[in-house]
């Protein structure tokens, strides 16, 4: 009997990220200040520390993962690369589907794979507090662990609808040692001003960023950590890609396809980036990859953004980074996949969507739990409600499959385990949970206030 699961040794977790700058069709447009005129290193210098910055704008194709670092990675890394089997017996399908399962990390998401050096190069630079937005608590628990590791504080401002939906992922942050606040909180001047005008918000990414960037900015021994979005976090990520192309090697296979989540493209980046490079550098085995970043009908930031320049946070506090976006003040319904709630996209993923190098879907949030449930019933591993959105798409690519007859190879993310996320099976399964129609008038409204030059 052949395994379904194909494993590595920790003497052969990567020990370089790779950096998809190195390899864009184009240098990458760079980030700007209110006024138009681009950022440099000291804009940034408030609230990252300088490896932080240097990653951010690095155009070097490989960077070496610090040791402290990949000992760290050892308490759950090499994650499984793991061959869906019984999911394509049950679909008759004759592609080969595979996941690279990151719920094994101790936070249960990919999301680690960044913590753990954000928190070591803060560490390394003598920082002792970090701030930090979180959306369904992943990111937020990441941290939370990865703090606690280095000796570190930590500051959490949780979007409101998961705080008060996900009490079990803010008992974890408190765990690890954290501090976690309902955003928008009274403790920041963003907060204050967004509970005045709405006190009734749920909360988003957007303005969580802001509170976290607020305090950080404003405190020499504190620091900002983004769990997502921005060009460091996305190579982080690269982590899993690199991973699996040693996994795959194993077997003598490559995928056709390529499939994440896309919140703030992280994880989608993370595993299709290091075989976008292949495809980049004329490997042949690469020449079709189709790579597909999934994202949710209600906040559909690359399939019914604009391509500009716009804030990553909700008030303007960050410099503008050109990427789709559905515009800063944008606040998307209160789906459960928590993670995707982000109203713009990574610049990298972005520009290569723009270039039409790789392909973006929305899935209504019923078709991603019907997918999530499906798969579960397969494999066992109940997935995140983020997660689940890969599902759906590797699911019907499987079925286009059977009708051609093709034998493709599919590949996707399995971010993270849905352990915390069961009321939201709950609201499945009772027929509460609801399809949202994509807000065209909020985006519109939002659009309209992006930032002008000149
Ligand atoms: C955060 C999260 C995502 C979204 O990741 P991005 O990198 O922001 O696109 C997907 N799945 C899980 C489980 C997450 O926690």
């Amino acid at each position: 009997m052949e395994s379904t699961r194909i494993l590595l040794e920790a003497h052969e977790i990567p020990t370089h990220w790779y950096n998809m700058a190195a390899d864009l069709p184009a240098p990458p447009s760079p980030p700007l200040l209110p006024d138009g005129s681009p950022a440099r290193p000291e804009h940034l210098a408030a609230i990252f520390p300088p490896a932080i910055i240097e990653q951010e704008m690095s155009s070097e194709r490989w960077i070496e993962i610090p040791h402290e670092v990949r000992e760290i990675f050892r308490l759950w890394r090499p994650s499984p690369l793991v061959r869906a089997v019984r999911l394509e017996e049950a679909l008759g399908t004759p592609a080969k589907i595979f996941f690279k399962y990151e719920g094994v990390s101790p936070a249960g998401s990919h999301k680690p794979n960044s913590a753990v050096p954000q928190a070591f190069y803060n560490h390394q630079a003598g920082v002792r507090r970090l701030t930090t937005e979180t959306g369904a608590g992943q990111w937020g628990s990441s941290l939370a662990l990865a703090g606690q590791m280095f000796g570190l504080e930590v500051r959490i401002y949780m979007v409101k609808v998961s705080y008060e939906q996900k009490p079990y992922r803010r008992l974890m942050m408190q765990t690890w040692g954290a501090e976690v606040f309902s955003s928008p909180s009274s403790l920041t001047e963003s907060g204050r001003k967004i509970l005045a005008e709405t006190p009734d918000t749920f909360g988003s990414l957007g303005i969580a960023i802001s509170e976290a960037v607020e305090e950080a900015a404003a405190r020499a021994d504190t620091n900002y950590t983004l769990g997502s979005v921005l060009n460091h976090v996305v190579m982080h990520q690269s982590i899993i890609g690199l991973e699996a192309k040693k996994q795959f090697d194993k077997i003598g296979l490559y995928p056709d396809i390529v499939i994440a989540p896309c919140g703030g493209g992280s994880s989608f980046g993370g595993i299709a980036f290091p075989f976008l490079g292949d495809k980049a550098a004329g490997d042949k085995r690469a020449e079709k990859l189709r790579a597909i970043a999934v994202e949710p009908s209600s906040c559909p930031s690359l399939t019914k953004g604009r391509y500009t320049y716009d804030f990553g946070d909700a008030s303007g506090f960050t410099p503008l980074m050109k990427m789709y976006t559905l515009g800063h003040d944008f606040v998307p319904a209160g789906i459960h996949a928590g993670g995707l709630r982000y109203h713009g996209a990574s610049q990298f993923v972005s520009q290569l969507f723009d270039a039409g190098l790789i392909e973006a879907v929305a899935i209504p949030q019923l078709a991603t739990f019907d997918a999530g449930v499906r798969f579960a019933r397969c494999e066992g591993i109940i997935p995140a409600p983020e997660a689940c959105h890969a599902i759906r798409v590797a699911i019907d690519e499987a079925l286009k499959c059977k009708a051609s007859g093709e034998e493709k190879v599919i590949l996707f993310n399995l971010t993270g385990h849905g352990h915390f996320d069961m009321s939201s099976f709950e609201r499945y399964f009772s027929g509460k949970l609801e399809d949202y129609e994509y807000p065209a008038e909020e985006v519109e409204k939002s659009l309209a206030k992006l930032p002008k030059f000149g």
